[in-house]
């Protein structure tokens, strides 16, 4: 008897994840709650609750060289980091050239997961899927959920003392879609990590002054490395990772710190990481 397995989300672990049941002899199913494929990187203009959000000018942070499918390399007139226009262009590619989107079933959202009865004798499992308000019941072999980690934003606003009285809006970068509506305003982002810095950016084009705060620093690492290439192909390599169990890590981080500091002094910007 072929195996039936369920894959929760059709984001890109989810597409992934049909083309390996089917290099397996499985018999995959996708639910996904979305009308579409892609995952995180579809961009709606609007936030939508319980959906992961993407902002307008969202550009890859990894290259393309290491995003891509082993199976489906991305094309090569791409950009090296894709917009995520280009992003969604590459799942549908994938998705037609593995001909993955008669899997999926669409606007299906799994809203319960259990052991079927007989879980221990067949190691099966119930999933209810409410598709157009109708809720449905079957029963999988294995499951795999591929429903991605950015569904639910940290908002930690309690932790701001004396928050109740700023006047002005506060929102998490889950909810910010690009810088229009921000125009002259003065902006303090909170977080020195990737969404951090890039919305700052995409936000100090127009609006009077943005603030960029950091509790304790960051390394700030260009996209484009040594020669032009992009910094995840030159350093992320077996070689590399090698070298990096072999050596002292105080070697390695001094290497390292050296060579992002030439680039942009940390400690000139007041930024550099208690962190090594
Ligand atoms: C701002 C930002 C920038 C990023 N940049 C990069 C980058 O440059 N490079 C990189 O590699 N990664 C990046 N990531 C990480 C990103 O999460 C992954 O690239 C990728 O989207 C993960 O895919 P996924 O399929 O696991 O999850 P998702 O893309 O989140 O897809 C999950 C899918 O599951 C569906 N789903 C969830 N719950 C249910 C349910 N109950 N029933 C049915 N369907 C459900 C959702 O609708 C969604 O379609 C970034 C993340 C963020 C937030």
């Amino acid at each position: 008897m072929v195996k039936r397995v369920a894959i929760i989300g059709a984001g890109a672990s989810g597409l992934t994840a049909i083309k390996c049941c089917l290099d397996e002899g499985l018999q995959p199913s996708c639910f996904e709650r979305s009308d579409s494929i892609g995952g995180l990187w579809r961009f709606q203009e609007h936030v939508t609750e319980g959906h992961s959000s993407i902002y307008k000018s969202l550009t890859s942070n990894s290259s393309k060289e290491l995003m891509g499918f082993s199976d489906c390399p991305i094309p090569e007139e791409y950009p090296n980091y894709m917009h995520h226009s280009k992003m969604m262009e590459y799942f549908k590619m994938y998705a037609k050239q593995f001909d993955l989107i008669k899997y999926i079933h669409f606007k299906a959202q799994v809203c319960h997961l259990r052991k079927h009865t007989d879980f221990p004798i067949t190691g099966q499992w119930e999933i209810v899927t409410e598709i157009n308000g109708r809720k449905e019941s079957s029963v999988f072999d294995a499951v795999l959920l591929c429903t991605g980690l950015y569904m639910q934003p940290y908002f930690p606003l309690d932790s701001f003392l004396g928050v109740e009285k700023f006047k002005g809006e506060i929102i998490h970068s889950s909810a910010y879609k690009n810088p229009e509506k921000y125009q002259d305003q003065r902006i303090l982002i909170i977080g020195f990590g990737n969404s951090g810095t890039e919305i700052a950016i995409d936000l100090s084009r127009s609006t009077k002054q943005v603030f960029l705060s950091t509790r304790s620093g960051a390394w700030v690492i260009n996209r484009v490395s040594d020669g032009g290439y992009p910094f995840d192909v030159v350093h992320f390599t077996r070689f590399r990772n090698l070298l990096f169990h072999k050596l002292p890590a105080a070697l390695i981080n001094q290497w390292g710190e050296n060579k992002v500091n030439m680039k942009f002094n940390h400690e000139n910007y007041g930024v550099k990481s208690q962190h090594r």
